[in-house]
């Protein structure tokens, strides 16, 4: 077989960062009906590029493939369309943007962002893939064309629609799979003076918190300020400031522009880039030892839930996120060990979980059931799930989280 490919620099990828076996799109939930007939399970191969250092998993499944999937981001949780308005009020101010500017959003979905854009008497143009979801922000005002970004798509919308001030790809880059492609796509769409944002999950923060159930078939490259870098600079543009968030359990905000204008680089890229040297993320040295830290905690895991099934005590999960089927696939928990779980979203109710056919409750199944320990999935949401679950403890619930260490309360 023939080593895949590194997507930015095209070198055989050789070295693995952390196999998490196989396993099926996390978000292909399942019907009773499907649960009889066979199932696709694709690699969770990780790797590291010896060359450039970019960690990602291949295109496995192809951006098309996926598509439907965008329909789960449509609606967007108050606490998203709120950072969205923080982050436009930043952007205009910080950009001085008026109503002779023009600003594009990558992936806009239904408009959740340009919508503030718009409000402001501000120009905006949102691309996104997914048709459905396009007319949606359509409806509320937002011209939008429905396409995937990529370096003749950039240059088309660009002739058409005239070339932005602010480009904003914050929820996308890393779920691109010819991330190469996208950057020049990005430049394609800027004023020479112009500066593209784009939001990543930080690769730092995936190491330090051990979040490997953010690993999953769509999120194509794991990305540091290092890699990002040298993606952008593929495609012409310097990153001249950094921000971290909190998002996604700890995130990177690029503010870049085009090389032959990028204003001087900011304090705080010369900090993350140390705080990154510091951690080893400028060898591929540095990025070993992730995979013993995931099989520990996949121990951990286990073996609680196989003692808790010993001492005749019984487990529910709570919620069915995406990552909740990485972290189960990848340990090979069952009905045997995790008797259902439940989840808010009528959606998923009745629904089973992809490769281990959990089924998917409404929450009133645990005032029915009374289990002894409650598995909270979604565990990066855990205060506001406590709090939510604080009448479980009437018959005694104890409340347990995965990651980032396993812990029982
Ligand atoms: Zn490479």
């Amino acid at each position: 077989m023939t080593a895949a490919k590194c997507r930015l620099c095209g070198s055989d990828l050789t070295q693995t960062f952390v196999d998490l076996g196989m396993s099926p799109p996390c978000e292909s939930y399942l019907e009773a009906d499907q649960l009889d007939r066979g199932e696709t399970f694709y690699p969770l191969h990780v790797r590291i590029c010896s060359s450039c250092l970019l960690v990602q998993l291949p295109a496995y499944l192809a951006g098309e493939d996926i598509f439907s999937h965008y329909a789960y981001f449509s609606s967007y949780s108050d606490s998203w369309v709120a950072h969205a308005k923080r982050y436009v009020e930043a952007a205009v101010e910080r950009l001085g943007l008026d109503g002779d500017s023009f600003v594009v959003e990558v992936a806009s979905n239904d408009g959740y962002l340009l919508q503030h854009v718009r409000d402001r008497g501000i120009r905006c143009l949102g691309i996104e893939p997914a048709a459905n979801i396009a007319e949606v922000a359509r409806a509320k005002g937002i011209d939008t064309v429905c396409e995937f970004l990529g370096e003749v798509t950039g240059t088309e919308v660009a002739a058409t629609h005239g070339k932005a001030d602010l480009v904003a790809a914050n929820n996308v880059f890393a779920h691109v799979p010819d991330i190469v492609d996208f950057a020049k796509g990005l430049r394609a769409l800027l004023k020479d003076d112009g500066t593209a944002t784009i939001e990543i999950p930080h690769l730092l923060r995936l190491i330090d918190d051990r979040l490997y159930d953010t690993i999953y078939h769509e999120h194509y490259s794991y990305l540091s300020l290092i890699t990002t870098q040298r993606v952008l600079a593929e495609a012409g543009l310097t990153v001249v400031d950094v921000q971290e968030l909190s998002t996604h359990g700890g995130s990177l905000r690029t503010w870049s522009m085009p090389t032959e204008h990028a204003t001087p680089q900011s304090d705080r890229v010369a900090q993350v880039l140390r705080d990154e040297r510091e951690a080893g993320l400028d060898t591929v040295a540095g990025h070993a030892g992730f995979a013993d830290v995931v099989s520990a905690a996949r121990d951990d895991l286990v073996e609680f839930l196989i003692a808790a099934r010993r001492d005749g005590r019984t487990v529910a999960g709570y919620g069915a996120p995406g990552k909740g089927n990485t972290l189960l696939n990848h340990a090979g928990v069952r009905e045997d060990l995790l008797d259902y779980t439940v989840d808010r979203s009528t959606f998923k109710q009745g629904m089973f979980l992809p490769g281990t056919h959990i089924p998917i409750h409404p929450p009133e199944k645990l005032a029915e059931t009374r289990p002894d320990y409650i598995l909270i999935l979604p565990w990066n949401l855990r205060e506001e799930i406590t709090a939510q679950l604080e009448y479980t403890r009437e018959w005694g619930a104890r409340l347990v989280v995965p990651l980032p260490r396993l812990e029982v309360f």
